[in-house]
C-alpha cells in the first residue's frame, strides 16, 4: 500500500462541483432548524466556561478537512462560511454560521479530524471548546447538550445522505475491493464519494498521475488529500482518525473487545460511572445488529428501529462519556499470566487493562462450498443493508436461512428486489422463525420459500456470482437458476479462537463459560504469586474462568442471543467489574 500527498487542488477541474450542491432528503430539510440551532444568548453565557474566545481575520481558514481537531466553535460575532470537502480539492458550500450558531458534527465529540472546511467571513470572534470540554458540556448541560448532539448527528446525516465529504475512492464499478471498502465506510457511518475512472474525468486524471496496477483497486483519497493504493482496513481507519494512535504504557480500568451491543452497553455505563474503558472492534461498531434491517422486539421502539440506527445512537453515547473506540483494531491474544491483563492487537500492540470484557459476538457461518470466497461482496452476502439491496433492484435473489434474521433479511429484500426465494433445509420456518415473521413471509407476494433445499454449486467469473446450483435433498434433484445474488443467514459460531493462549474455559462449540457454569479455573498463577488477594470474592455471574476478565453477549455460553439480552449483560457486567476492582490489592490499582 503505497501512501502519497495530493497538492491543495491539484485534480480540481475548471468546472469546479462547486455549482452542484448535493441535496438532502426532504425529512432532513424539515429538521434544518435542529441541524442548525441558533442558541440563545443565556444558552451561550451557560457555554462561556467550557471555551476559549479566539478571533479569526476575514478569509482566514478555520478548520481544515481531514487536519483540525475541535470540539465546538461556537460564533460570536461576524460569520463562518462551512463548505464539504473532498480531498480531491472540490468543495460545496453547506452554510454559514452567525452569532449563537455553532460548527461541528459528530466526529467532534471525540475529537476526530473534522470533515469540512471552515473560513472567516469578515472579522470573526469565536468561542472554541476542545472535545474534552465539550464531553463535560453535553453531560452537565443536559437539555442544551441534547440540542447539540442532536444537531452534531444531523450533520452527519446530512453529510451521508449526500455522499459527501470523506474519502474518495476511484475504481471501475464493480470492483470487488471497492465493494468491501464501501461496506466498511458504509458500516461505520463515514460519508463518501466513489468515481468511476471510465466516467469521471477527475478520477480518469488521477489515474493518470498515479497509474494504478491490477492490486492497486481502490485509489483512495483521504479528506487530508493522501492518496492511498488499495488500502487495507486499518489504513481507511487511520486516514479517518477512527483507529486512533493507541498508548501501550496506559492501564484502563475496562478494555472491551468488540463493540456489538453487548461492548456498547458496558461501554457506555462504565464510561458514565467514570472508568476509564477502551473499546477494540474488529470491523464496526454494532456488531451483527447492524446486520439487522428493522429491529422490532427492542424495548421502547414500538415501530421497530434499525440495527444500524441503534448502534449508531450507541456509539455516539460511547463517545459522550469519553470511550475511547478503536476501528479496526482486531484483537488476537488475551495475555492473562500478567497484570495489569493484557489484549494484543493484530498490529502488535499491547494494550493493558485491570478487567477485560469479551464482547467478541458470533460470526457468520459458511456454507462448505470450494469458491465461496471469491464470490464474497461480489455476489455473496452475510447481510442485507441498504447498499446491498440497492446492488439488486429488479432482481431474483436467493437467501438461505429459516432463523429470525433471515425472516427479516427476506421481508427487507422484498421491497427492493423482483422475487426473493427463500432456501431452507427443512420442511418448514415454524421450529425456527417467530410466528409473526411467518406470517409476514407468508403474506408477502415476491418472497417463494423452498424447503428441503440447499446451495450444492456456485458459477462466475472475477466480475463476480453468475450462477448457483440448487439440490432437493428429498428427491436428490439438482436444477441451475442465473440469480447472482445470493444472501446467507445460517447462524453463527463465537469468535474465542484468539482466546487459546489465556486458556478461558468455553464450551464444546467455543462459547466462554461464566460464573457457576465454570468447569475448570485457570490462571490460578496470579492469585499464588499474591496479584490478585487470595480472599477474592467468588467468580461473578459473568466473570469467566480468568480473574478480572468477563463475557458478555452472543459469546456468552448459555446467553440469550437477542440485543436486549447482551444490553442487560452489558450494564450487569459494570457492577461486576466495580466489585473487582475494590478487591484488588492497592499495589495493582
Ligand atoms: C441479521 C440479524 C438480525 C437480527 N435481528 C435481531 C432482532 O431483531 N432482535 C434481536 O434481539 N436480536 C437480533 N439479532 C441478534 C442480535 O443482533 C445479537 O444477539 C446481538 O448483536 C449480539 O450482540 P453482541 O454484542 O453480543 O455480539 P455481536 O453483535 O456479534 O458483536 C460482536 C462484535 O465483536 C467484534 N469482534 C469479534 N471478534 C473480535 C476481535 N477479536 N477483536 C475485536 N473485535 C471483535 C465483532 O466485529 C462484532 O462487532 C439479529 C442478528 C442478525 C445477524
Amino acid at each position: 500500500m503505497a501512501n502519497m500527498q495530493l497538492t491543495p487542488n491539484q485534480f480540481v477541474l475548471e468546472a469546479n462541483r462547486d455549482e452542484a450542491v448535493p441535496p438532502v432528503s426532504q425529512n432532513l430539510e424539515s429538521r434544518r432548524y435542529q441541524m442548525f440551532p441558533t442558541l440563545s444568548e443565556a444558552e451561550m453565557k451557560k457555554l462561556q466556561r467550557f471555551g476559549t474566545v479566539r478571533t479569526y481575520h476575514n478569509g482566514v481558514r478555520i478548520l481544515e478537512a481531514g487536519h483540525t481537531t475541535f470540539g465546538l466553535i461556537v460564533t460570536l460575532a461576524g460569520r463562518i462560511a462551512i463548505s464539504r470537502y473532498d480531498g480531491l480539492g472540490n468543495s460545496w458550500p453547506i452554510t454559514e454560521h452567525g452569532r449563537g450558531e455553532f460548527t461541528g458534527e459528530v466526529s467532534q465529540l471525540a475529537g476526530r479530524p473534522t470533515l469540512v472546511n471552515a473560513y472567516a467571513v469578515g472579522d470573526v470572534e469565536a468561542l472554541v471548546i476542545p472535545p474534552e470540554s465539550l464531553r463535560a458540556l453535553v453531560i452537565a448541560e443536559a437539555e442544551l447538550g441534547e440540542r447539540i448532539v442532536r444537531a452534531l448527528i444531523l450533520r452527519r446525516v446530512g453529510l451521508l445522505e449526500a455522499n459527501s465529504g470523506g474519502p474518495v475512492l476511484v475504481a471501475p464499478a464493480g470492483h470487488g475491493r471497492l465493494h468491501q471498502l464501501r461496506s466498511f465506510l458504509a458500516s461505520n457511518a463515514y460519508p463518501h464519494t466513489v468515481l468511476d475512472p471510465k466516467e469521471d474525468e477527475q478520477a480518469r486524471s488521477l489515474c493518470e498521475y498515479y497509474q494504478p496496477g491490477p492490486d492497486d483497486w481502490p485509489l483512495v483519497v483521504c479528506p487530508d488529500g493522501s492518496v492511498k493504493k488499495n488500502p487495507s482496513n486499518a489504513d481507511m481507519g487511520r486516514c479517518l482518525g477512527l483507529l486512533p494512535d493507541l498508548d501501550e504504557d496506559k492501564v484502563w480500568d475496562v478494555i472491551v473487545v468488540g463493540a456489538g451491543p453487548a461492548g456498547l452497553a458496558t461501554a457506555v455505563y462504565a464510561g458514565s460511572e467514570g472508568l476509564s474503558v477502551l473499546a477494540l472492534e474488529q470491523r464496526a461498531y454494532g456488531g451483527q445488529a447492524a446486520a439487522s434491517a428493522r429491529i422490532e422486539n427492542y424495548l421502547g421502539f414500538p415501530t421497530g428501529i434499525s440495527g444500524g440506527a441503534l448502534a449508531g445512537r450507541a456509539f455516539v453515547q460511547a463517545q459522550k462519556f469519553g470511550v475511547e473506540l478503536a476501528i479496526p483494531a482486531p484483537t488476537t491474544r488475551l495475555i492473562c499470566d500478567t497484570y495489569p491483563l493484557e489484549v494484543q492487537l493484530a498490529e502488535g500492540k499491547r494494550m493493558k487493562g485491570r478487567t477485560v470484557v469479551l464482547s467478541c459476538g458470533a460470526r457468520y457461518r459458511r456454507p462448505a462450498l470450494d469458491n465461496i470466497a471469491q464470490f464474497e461482496g461480489r455476489g455473496i452476502y452475510y447481510w442485507a443493508s441498504r447498499i446491498e439491496a440497492n446492488l439488486c433492484q429488479s432482481e431474483e435473489v436467493i437467501l438461505v436461512g429459516g432463523g429470525n434474521s433471515a425472516g427479516q433479511a427476506a421481508v427487507f429484500l422484498s421491497g427492493h428486489a423482483k422475487r426473493v426465494h427463500m432456501v431452507i433445509r427443512g420442511e418448514g420456518l415454524k421450529a425456527t422463525m417467530s410466528t409473526y415473521l411467518i406470517e409476514r413471509i407468508h403474506a408477502t407476494a415476491n418472497i417463494e420459500l423452498h424447503a428441503h433445499t440447499e446451495i450444492v454449486g456456485l458459477e462466475g467469473d472475477e466480475d463476480g456470482l453468475k450462477g448457483v446450483r440448487l439440490r432437493n435433498n428429498r428427491t436428490g434433484e439438482e436444477r441451475d437458476s442465473n440469480v447472482c445474488r445470493v444472501f446467507l443467514f445460517i447462524g453463527a459460531d463465537p469468535n474465542t479462537d484468539w482466546l487459546g493462549d489465556c486458556g478461558v474455559d468455553v464450551d464444546p462449540q467455543g462459547f466462554i463459560r461464566t460464573g457457576h457454569d465454570v468447569t475448570k479455573a485457570q490462571c490460578r498463577a496470579n492469585f499464588d504469586q499474591g496479584i490478585y488477594p487470595k480472599d477474592q470474592p467468588q467468580r461473578a455471574a459473568l466473570e469467566t474462568s480468568v480473574p478480572g476478565v468477563f463475557a458478555i453477549g452472543d459469546v456468552r455460553a448459555g446467553s440469550t442471543k437477542r440485543v436486549a439480552a447482551g444490553v442487560g449483560e452489558g450494564a450487569q457486567v459494570v457492577s461486576q467489574i466495580h466489585a473487582f476492582l475494590a478487591n484488588l490489592p492497592l499495589a495493582t490499582h
